[in-house]
């Protein structure tokens, strides 16, 4: 049993968190906003009044925040880490700039303390299945300190390479989603406007060589599939913003190194358009509403 600090319980922090709650960690967790400290309160966490009061004494200490400048805002602008004792490890699992996490990872390590990141993939029902993929980058003693709490919340493990490789492979990863999703909607949005059930499209694409991670697990057609934010209005699951955001990551990193991604530039300009049309905080799979139009 650990001493836990759980940071960021938003969409994906909560669930996470609400698993580290059940494997028996004395956790301690802060959040800006009171619905996902409600959550582990009542699962029996103690709540903190702050992120410096969240992390003193912790021996492990999490955060899942929205981007970049949350993580840097909160370990350097708000100088968390002279808050954290240095035989502490310290888990990002937020997706940032690899920039960003070799910067707070390199002032960790100045204070003698070790720091993954750690991102995920898997979404928001993988986090309440305790079965998210962990993509980390860092060094090999820390992250074998770290696997056996990842391993309460997800079921695979990949080390990339030293800080920040988890980033760079979760950016790719979701670079590739972005596209993937886009070509879903697209592809149900040209059958239905041809008469077809989209329910019907989407069994047999999924048992297709056109099937993938949106047609299996998380349909972006309405009524489709049950539990995933297209049967609730687009509620919860990954915003639209946090996709572009991610697709914005993969261009940079793109320009950094000279490489080609159009179809990932085309994907980031795509959401780009959906979320200036209103739709940044629903769920990223309502890019379909730019193909069959609002509902
Ligand atoms: P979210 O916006 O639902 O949650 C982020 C939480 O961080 C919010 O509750 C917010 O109040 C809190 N927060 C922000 N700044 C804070 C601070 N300084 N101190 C304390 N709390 C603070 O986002 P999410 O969907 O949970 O995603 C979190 C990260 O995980 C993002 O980087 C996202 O790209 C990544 N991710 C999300 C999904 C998904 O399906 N939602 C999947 C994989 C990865």
């Amino acid at each position: 049993m650990n001493r836990i600090a759980f940071i960021g319980l938003g969409n994906m922090g909560a669930p996470m968190a609400l698993n580290l709650a059940k494997a028996g960690h004395a956790l301690v967790v802060y959040d800006l906003l009171p619905a996902g400290v409600a959550q582990l309160t009542t699962a029996g966490a103690q709540s903190a009044g702050s992120a410096k009061e969240a992390v003193a004494g912790a021996d492990i200490v999490i955060t899942m925040l929205p981007a970049s400048q949350h993580v840097e805002g909160l370990y350097l602008g708000e100088d968390l880490l002279a808050h954290i004792d240095p035989k502490a490890l310290v888990i990002d699992c937020s997706t940032i700039a690899p920039e960003a996490a070799r910067k707070v990872a390199a002032a960790a390590q100045a204070r003698g303390i070790s720091m993954l990141d750690a991102p995920v993939s898997g979404g928001t029902a993988g986090a309440a299945a305790g079965t998210l993929t962990f993509i980390v980058g860092g060094d090999a003693g820390a992250l074998a300190r770290g696997r056996p709490v990842l391993e309460q919340m997800g079921r695979n493990v990949f080390h990339a390479g030293p800080a920040g490789s988890g980033q760079v492979a979760k950016i790719c990863n979701n670079m590739l989603l972005g596209v993937l999703m886009a070509g879903t909607a697209e592809a149900l949005a040209l059958g239905v406007a041809n008469g077809l059930d989209p329910k019907v499209l989407s069994e047999i694409i999924a048992k297709s060589s056109g099937r993938n991670w949106a047609t299996e697990v998380y349909n972006p057609w309405p009524g489709v599939m049950d539990n995933v934010p297209a049967s609730r209005g687009y509620a919860g699951g990954f915003g639209t913003d946090l996709m572009l955001k991610d697709l914005g990551l993969a261009s940079e990193a793109a320009v950094a190194t000279r490489s080609s991604t159009p179809l990932g530039a085309l994907a980031r300009n795509l959401y780009a358009m959906h979320s200036a049309g209103g739709h940044g905080k629903l769920d990223f799979s309502s890019i379909v509403r730019l193909f069959k139009g609002g509902d």
